[in-house]
């Protein structure tokens, strides 16, 4: 079983309503059993929302209790975020999942990259805070910009 961010299979989960649907990815995963997930969903934020970032740190500093979730209007969602990654989490534990592909960036999925906080579309190392749960778990993820150069020569 493959775990897949759902806004990259195109439902419509992301903050502003939309998606990501990558249909490149998603024709890469066509032979495989896949779980779509949201962790932001599964943590109880609404759909719309405000867009949120790790402030000061990143999603491992979130989870060690020394960052915070904050949307762009101040408003603390910490304990959803942190709910969204451990629901994320049973799923890949109660479906074998044996990898995960995961949109990059975000502060639930990035792998990699995160926005810094700062809602200026600056980037810093690190993970979101359920890719960090999983990394910190032995599940194997990737982002989609990493799966779709990598698809053709490594196998996951
Ligand atoms: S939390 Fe993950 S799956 Fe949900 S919209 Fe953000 S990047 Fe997509």
């Amino acid at each position: 079983m493959v775990l897949v961010s759902a806004c990259l299979c195109g439902i419509n989960c992301k903050y502003n309503g939309k998606n990501n649907l990558d249909t490149e990815v998603m024709r890469t995963l066509d032979k495989e059993k896949i779980i779509p997930i949201c962790p932001e969903q599964l943590g109880g934020l609404t759909t719309p929302r405000q867009p949120h970032e790790i402030k000061n740190g990143t999603g491992k500093d979130v989870l060690k209790g020394m960052a915070r979730l904050i949307s762009i209007n101040g408003d603390n969602s910490t304990d959803k975020f942190i709910r969204g990654a451990f629901e994320t989490y049973n799923i890949c534990k109660n479906f074998n999942v044996s990898f995960a592909v995961l949109k990059s960036k975000s502060p639930s999925c990035g792998c990699g990259k995160i926005y810094d906080g700062t809602f200026s579309n600056t980037l810093i190392d690190g993970n979101g805070v359920t890719a960090q749960l999983l990394i910190d778990n032995n599940i194997k993820i990737i982002n989609e910009c990493d799966y779709r150069l990598r698809f053709n020569t490594d196998k996951l």
